[in-house]
């Protein structure tokens, strides 16, 4: 169900209309629907139990990079939810939110002897590794604090995802994983380290994924590989299939998230009566835009409309810097106006201030606007504030959680003062 409708004319968040949001906060502002998280988290929580699991069987790590703030953090650790990482500023913000760090798992290709020895300090559930030399490395760390790094390998199936060449990660000319061809030989030599346990194996092929075939696929390819190494006597106890399901940003058809989990689980348990007479293992899911993504509005409002020669730019107060997947991707996010206007459309491009022509957020929309109007960008929970930054020293949007009619201030707008208070001049 949608969180995100218009009721006599206004677009409302839950029973919130965005006006008031506006009101009491200013723009531009991300304005995020509690129930949506909740449902869309739920989704998945519920696809593990309807297929028999429970946490020692599954479970859910929200990738904390598509939208880390505290309060959806904390309000995702409370529902059960683990978390994926990708740095030790990430394992920091999940302890902060109340997330359980035996909970997180640790991705990302450039770990630190930093980041390593904070991960273990917490005993974080696993070390998602990338190289053989990060193998080494995190070996080596572990060994100074006398623990061993629990370990799974992320295994780069060679399956094509089908989508955006920038989200696509799971092919061989990608900077991510291990090789196919390579993860028997890195298997053993972790399995030969003495401060390494290996425990998993993992991938992530990509994001925005509409359909789960390749995530299919990529499962079979795997479990080739765990039934090699565990006939050499290497036994793993989770399989970690990534994240990267879509969601609709304009008409799109994502695989909804229960059929997917089900197909899964399915051919899990089939390989698992084959092969292991019915053992079972951890299954992982790395979710984040599927959660987080279509739960989340930006909220802005119009400056200005410069009608010209064939173009009508709507400049807005948001801009590349709140919303930057427009200008890396050439992303599409839907534009409603929040109060509907009658009167004939016009097309515009809906352009932020900033002194870039990549700064814009949409192309080519009919809007029936007026200056001082507000606008929202849909489908923006995901990548969107986590993604930003203080080009053109403007200050981050603010975050408002929507819960029914009340509203939470999860962030405060910055003030151009703090972008500049750890600079300083020449004595
Ligand atoms: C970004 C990322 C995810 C989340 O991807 P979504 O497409 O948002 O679900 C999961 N795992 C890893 C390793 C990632 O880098």
């Amino acid at each position: 169900m949608s969180y995100f409708a218009y009721k006599n004319g206004v677009l409302h968040v839950e029973n919130t209309p965005l006006t008031e949001i506006a009101n009491q906060f200013g723009s531009p502002t991300y304005v995020y629907s509690k129930a949506a998280l909740v449902e869309n988290f739920s989704a998945y929580a519920q696809a593990c139990k309807a297929n028999g699991r429970d946490e020692s069987t599954s479970l859910v790590c929200y990738s904390v990079k598509s939208n880390s703030n505290l309060a959806v953090l904390n309000l995702l650790g409370r529902m059960g939810s683990g978390f994926d990482i990708v740095s030790g500023g990430e394992l920091l913000r999940v302890i902060a939110a109340g997330g359980d760090p035996r909970k997180v798992i640790f991705s990302g290709v450039g770990k630190t002897q930093d980041e390593m020895r904070l991960a273990l300090s917490h005993d974080i559930l696993c070390f998602n590794v990338e190289s053989t030399a990060e193998l080494q490395r995190l070996n080596d760390v572990a060994g100074e604090v006398g623990k061993q790094a629990p370990v799974s390998l992320r295994v780069n199936p060679n399956v094509d995802a089908k989508t955006h060449p920038y989200i696509s990660t799971g092919l061989k000319e990608n900077k991510f994983g291990i090789a196919y061809d390579e993860a028997l030989a890195t298997y053993r030599k972790a399995a030969s380290l003495p401060h390494i346990r290996v425990v998993g194996i993992d991938c992530h092929i990509g994001s925005q994924l509409l359909d789960d075939t390749p995530l299919l696929e990529a499962f079979d390819r795997l479990t080739e590989l765990v039934d090699q190494l565990s006939e050499e006597g290497i036994h793993l106890h989770h399989f970690d299939i990534g994240g990267g399901i879509g969601i609709n940003y304009n008409n799109d058809q994502p695989v909804a998230v229960g059929d997917y989990l089900t197909r899964l689980f399915q051919k899990v348990d089939q390989w698992r009566q084959r092969r292991y007479q019915g053992a079972p293992i951890q299954v992982l899911f790395e979710p984040g835009r599927s959660i987080v993504g279509n739960a989340g509005v930006l909220l802005t409002q119009v400056e200005y409309l410069k009608h010209g020669d064939g173009k009508n730019f709507a400049i807005v107060d948001a801009a590349m810097n709140d919303l930057m997947r427009p200008a890396m991707y050439q992303a599409w996010h839907g534009v409603q106006p929040v109060t509907q206007r009658a009167g004939a459309p016009k097309t515009y491009d809906v352009v932020g201030p900033v002194c870039e022509s990549g700064d814009w957020l949409a192309r080519e929309r009919a809007l029936a606007i007026e200056q001082g109007d507000l606008l929202a960008i849909m489908s923006a929970g995901a990548y969107g504030m986590t993604m930003s930054s203080n080009y053109n020293t403007r200050g981050r949007a603010a975050e408002v959680m929507v819960d029914g009619d009340k509203l939470h201030l999860i962030r405060q707008r910055e003030a151009a003062s703090e972008l500049f208070a750890l600079e300083s001049v020449l004595p």
